[in-house]
């Protein structure tokens, strides 16, 4: 995977077996829209035009009337590549618009607003357009493209920037792999003034404008930093024909481990465009990521899980899901787990594969019971326990009354869960 798509694409990852083809996006990497990441932005000095979301066309020209010049008209979605986007149900053209009046933006928000629009990051079926932004037009004289990224490879942050900026850094990367720049930071002395400096120059400022430029990039290190955020990528990141310097596009995505101490970023999380059984899932802590299939997995262990969902493909079936309850979860995150999956009408039947170490089997078979006692289980469920408690787990299930099909070993649980279609 590249830097340019390595969050904002939807999810395409290949393990062994199996593929991921979830088409919503990750929540690992909390995503912002461009206006909240803006808001971000003034906070910390990063130059952005002055703006106003709506969500009503006919608030556009009340907008409108609290900014000056000419205006920009821009669809709210996660997915970027927004300006050659395409609404699905009108064909319409563009999810970025510039115009000059407020009645105008208020005809181009109403060809957005409650529209799907579809750009080369978003899945086929497109991204409702729930919101709309209206800002201050610019001149840019030259779009550039300017990101700072937490990066495996450089183990820790590292600038990317190009003179070819504007709308499609994932082209230049392929076809002009020179016109991209890119500058690790080391993270422990921050980016330092003959870094910006260097970057100011290859990115073709001159004169004062170099020290402008420069201001920006330390701010945008500042934001990233702060925010602890794990990607911040401005394109375009223009100079205007007036000699200002603008962050005209916003994305900022943060590390969901950071969520306890960046709790005011994470209160703006927008779910209208995560997978609905992600959402549900994070609430109580586990590890899910929806996928296509039919057989619902309920695991213990992520490389457990992996190896379950690889197995059942092996069998001829598909896994509806990753799930991995965790070592510290309780009859209650059991229970939530068992009600995500059978909530999902693409789970046919459902396969517990459960290594019993931290987790004892008995409060896994006590979560079962108690989960498909609320919920009036009506497909069919296989599971395979070992470990700790195991006696005391097939006990709890056996005089449940439920009618579960127990399953010896994994290879066994299998191909029981893929007999069940
Ligand atoms: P996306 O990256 O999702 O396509 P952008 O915000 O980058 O959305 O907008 C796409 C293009 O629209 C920009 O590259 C720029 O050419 C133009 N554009 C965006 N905002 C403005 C603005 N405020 N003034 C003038 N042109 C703009
Ligand atoms: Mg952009």
């Amino acid at each position: 995977m590249s830097f340019f798509n390595s969050i904002r694409t939807p999810l395409h990852k290949t393990t062994g077996l199996l593929t991921f083809s979830s088409t919503k996006y990750q929540v690992r990497h909390l995503n912002l829209h461009e206006y909240q990441s803006k808001l971000l932005m003034d906070r910390f000095g990063v130059n952005t035009q002055k703006w106003r979301v709506i969500n009503k066309a006919s608030d556009a020209p009340k907008a409108a009337s609290e900014l000056t010049g000419e205006l920009v008209v821009k669809a709210q979605v996660h997915a970027g590549g927004r300006g050659k986007g395409t609404f699905i149900e009108t064909g319409f053209k563009g999810g970025v618009h510039l115009c000059k009046t407020g009645a105008e933006a208020q005809r181009l928000a109403g060809e957005m607003l409650n529209k799907h629009l579809v750009t080369k990051q978003t899945a086929a079926e497109g991204t409702l357009v729930q919101n709309v932004m209206i800002a201050e037009s610019v001149d840019p004289k030259r779009e550039l493209y300017f990101a700072i990224l937490m990066d495996r490879k450089y183990g820790g942050p590292v600038i990317v920037a190009s003179q070819k900026g504007g709308v499609d850094i994932e082209q230049v990367a392929e076809e002009d792999p020179a016109a991209i720049i890119k500058e690790p930071v080391d993270i422990v002395k921050g980016i330092t003034d003959a870094q910006t400096k260097k970057l100011a120059e290859q990115l073709g400022f001159t004169g004062s404008k170099i020290a402008d430029a420069q201001n920006q990039m330390k701010n945008l290190y500042q934001l990233f930093i702060k925010t602890d955020a794990t990607q911040v990528e401005v394109n375009p990141f223009a100079e205007t024909t007036d000699g200002k310097i603008y962050a005209m596009d916003a994305k900022i995505n943060f590390d969901d481990n950071a969520s306890f101490r960046q709790k005011e970023v994470f209160e703006m999380r927008d779910t209208a465009e995560e997978d609905p059984r992600e959402v549900e899932a994070t609430k109580y802590g586990l590890n899910y990521i929806g996928l296509d299939g039919n057989i619902g997995c309920m695991v213990n262990g992520a490389g457990l899980a992996m190896a379950t969902m690889d197995i059942i493909k092996l069998y001829g079936g598909t896994p509806a899901n990753f799930l991995d309850v965790g070592g510290g979860a309780t009859e209650k995150t059991v229970t939530e787990a068992f009600k995500i999956l059978t909530k999902d009408p693409r789970v046919k039947s459902i396969l517990v594969n459960i290594f019993g170490g931290i987790m004892k089997c008995d409060v896994i078979a006590a979560g079962i019971v108690a989960a498909c006692k609320q919920v009036g289980l009506k497909i069919p469920l296989v599971v395979r326990l070992e470990g700790t408690n195991v006696e005391l787990g097939k006990k709890i299930l056996q005089e449940s009354g439920l009618n579960i099909v127990a399953a010896n070993d994994l290879d066994d649980a299998a191909k029981k869960a893929v007999a069940t279609l």
